[in-house]
């Protein structure tokens, strides 16, 4: 089966020769100055290579860097019309940056990738094969991530398995963002409203069937990880709470458990005293459940006021990025 691609922002500009399938390579790009190059030179001998009937673009959302990446990313455009550009006004973080580059890429199919080569270009074709066979998903999976380091793998493991027990729609443990989506999935996800994104999950609660490849995950290629363990965390948890009210809910079991047991303790003690007399009342046992039930109260409070701060950015319905300018893009696109 052949895909037909729709007539979109791209095509408009070849209105008369036949319209060329086009694949959106989406790239944020935060301080990556020297990373960018080795990028478009890899997709570039990728694609020179390629068979199939496509043609790309490579959309860089330049997420407020404070380097010379626009700049290298400007010069590389003015001799490469398929380099494109967003720029955000400041730093939004690679979630906002990717929503950016969802809604400004032109193509038939999208892929969101890293600059740092550690979504190989290579894997590209592959996927873009299996989309032109009918697949409207196709999933790259890490076979390994020996580019990652030991305590990276371990808390991303531990991440996916607490996720996937507490969210209604699970996420494939080791597909990252790095996935080729249809025209179809993108718009559905472009129209998705909340703020608190966590694109892997808005990706698998759209659905549609996936197809697969597996990949290698290498090390960086230049530079450094921009993610601190802080801001890991931080992700980790917007990730459970925008996708799940399961933390919420657990607060009726416990607190039932504890009122069950708090009840069965004061029928002992009501019975210790009818038959023994009232003897020195427990210090200990009651510093004990005032303090253990005054921690579980703060907790609980907590975990609300996770979702009520969320809640409170929904409400303010700020925009979840701001565009300071396009460069190679149409502007109402
Ligand atoms: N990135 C971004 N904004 C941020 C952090 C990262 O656009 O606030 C980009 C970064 O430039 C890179 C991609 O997101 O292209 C993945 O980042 P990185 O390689 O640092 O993450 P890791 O691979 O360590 O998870
Ligand atoms: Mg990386």
């Amino acid at each position: 089966m052949h895909y037909k691609p729709k007539a979109r922002g791209f095509a408009k500009q070849h209105a008369i020769e036949p319209k060329p399938t086009l694949v959106s390579l989406v790239v944020p790009v935060l301080n990556e100055r020297d990373s960018i190059k080795v990028f478009t030179d890899q997709v570039e001998k990728v694609f020179a290579t390629l068979t199939l009937p496509v043609d790309y673009e490579i959309l860089f959302i330049n997420d407020g860097s404070v380097d010379a990446t626009e700049f290298v990313i400007r010069s590389l455009s003015k001799e490469n019309p398929r380099i494109r550009l967003v720029n955000l006004s400041r730093n939004f973080g690679k979630e906002a940056a990717l929503c950016a580059g969802l809604k400004h890429a032109q193509g038939d199919a999208v892929i969101p990738m890293d600059v740092d080569l550690q979504d190989p270009p290579e894997v590209v074709p592959e996927m873009i094969e299996k989309w032109l066979k009918g697949a409207t998903v196709v999933n790259a999976c890490r076979a390994t991530r020996n580019g990652d380091t030991w305590s990276k793998k371990a808390t991303a493991g531990a991440f996916y398995k607490m996720f996937n027990m507490v969210a209604a729609q699970p996420i494939p443990e080791n597909v990252g963002d790095f996935r080729l989506m249809d025209r179809q999935v993108v718009d559905v996800i472009c129209e998705l409203g909340e703020h608190a994104r966590f694109n892997k999950s808005l990706f698998s609660w759209v659905g549609f069937e996936a197809a697969t490849v597996n990949f290698e995950r290498p090390e960086r290629s230049v530079g450094k990880s921009k993610w601190s363990y802080w801001k890991l965390w931080n992700f980790a948890l917007d990730g459970i709470f925008s996708s799940s009210t399961a933390p919420l809910r657990i607060w009726t079991y416990i607190g039932g458990m504890a009122a069950f047991a708090a009840f069965s303790y004061a029928a002992f003690i009501l019975i210790l005293t009818l038959f023994t007399g009232n003897s020195t009342p427990g210090y200990a046992s009651t510093v004990i459940m005032i303090l253990g039930f005054g921690g579980l109260n703060l907790f609980a409070l907590g975990i609300i006021g996770e979702y009520i701060g969320r809640i409170y950015d929904e409400v303010r319905g700020r925009p979840l990025y701001v565009v300071r300018s396009l460069h190679g893009i149409e502007e109402d696109s």
